[in-house]
């Protein structure tokens, strides 16, 4: 089969303006869409494209005016986005007759968060799994229950494992989870709203943090149960302060808005993302075109971007 051409994303969330991290990830994804190597096996199938998002699903989360902040910082640093625009405030409809159609494997779930993260734990380092609690409930039992918190509705799993390509971190197997389709207060689950939007945009590769390597079996075994191909994943390593935790606006000046008193502009923090991708040295001018000449996935950083921001205190 002829090698397909790259439609990536990028899905930023809404909920506050994008810190070097975001904005690294952001190129990371523009490059991997832009270079022509789709599943890094070096076939030259042409550029490829990157498609824009706004994850504004949950909107107590929103910030007014951030979508547009976020939007015009990534293109000062000179990324362009493909055609189409999804909104996923948008888009109810589609994650609607979605879980319709996954309704039969699905089941109500009352439990609360603190339930979950209380009930036996999973061992020390591997991601908390749902632990099953609600899954064979009888009529009566859902009946009492329902009097006391309205449910939310999980997917009911298969057991069998599940295997995805990352050009990160090669191939992974795992076993999807129970994971929410629709919350309990009726709105779309997040993780039901990325798998339905990557399908209708037919997007064949996902490059994003690597905070999500564990959702992506989960995401691809939900992509095949909606009659789709899973797509390519690139998890691509953080950004950390220098404590070593996730990157974050307390860490000083992180954003465009924050540096620009510092005399450090959007070609600076293009200049400072292409070192720490090891793409350019640190008294060199670059433009994208000439970091995607440079890019080889094989060649990227595998451990965090720790970053230390002026400002801090
Ligand atoms: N909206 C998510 C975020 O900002 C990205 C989700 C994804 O790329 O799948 O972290």
């Amino acid at each position: 089969t002829a090698p397909e051409r790259v439609r990536g994303r990028y899905a930023p969330s809404p909920t506050g303006d994008l810190h070097l991290g975001n904005l690294r990830t952001a190129v990371l994804a523009w490059l991997f869409a832009h270079h022509g190597d789709h599943r890094g096996d070096h076939r030259d199938v042409g550029p490829g494209e990157l498609l824009y998002r706004i994850e504004d699903l949950d909107p107590s989360r929103v910030r007014p005016g951030t979508a547009d902040r976020q939007r015009a910082d990534l293109e000062s640093l000179g990324l362009v986005f493909d055609p189409p625009l999804v909104i996923q405030s948008t888009r109810f409809e589609a994650y609607a007759s979605a879980l319709d159609s996954l309704r039969e494997q699905t089941f109500e779930c009352f439990c609360s968060r603190r339930e979950i993260a209380e009930s036996a734990s999973a061992p020390h380092g591997t991601p908390r799994r749902y632990p099953g609690t609600c899954r064979n409930l009888s009529a009566a039992e859902r009946a009492e229950r329902r009097r006391s918190r309205p449910p939310a509705i999980r997917l009911r799993a298969e057991p069998e494992p599940v295997t995805v390509v990352d050009l990160m971190h090669g191939e992974i197997t795992g076993r999807p989870d129970d994971i929410v389709l629709q919350r309990n207060d009726g709105s779309p689950a997040y993780n039901l709203a990325v798998v339905v939007d990557d399908a209708g945009s037919g997007i064949n590769q996902v490059v994003r943090g690597d905070d999500l390597l564990d959702s992506a079996i989960s995401h691809a075994y939900l992509a095949r149960l909606l009659g789709q191909q899973p797509p390519t994943y690139a998890h691509v390593p953080l950004a950390l302060n220098t404590a070593g935790q996730r990157l974050a606006k307390r860490d000083g000046a992180v954003t465009l808005a924050d540096l620009a008193p510092y005399g450090i502009g959007a070609p600076q923090v293009l200049s400072l993302i292409a070192v720490s991708l090891g793409l350019a040295t640190a008294d060199e001018q670059v433009d994208l075109a000439t970091l995607r000449d440079r890019f080889d996935p094989a060649r990227l950083p595998r451990t965090p971007w720790v970053v230390t921001a002026p400002g801090r205190d």
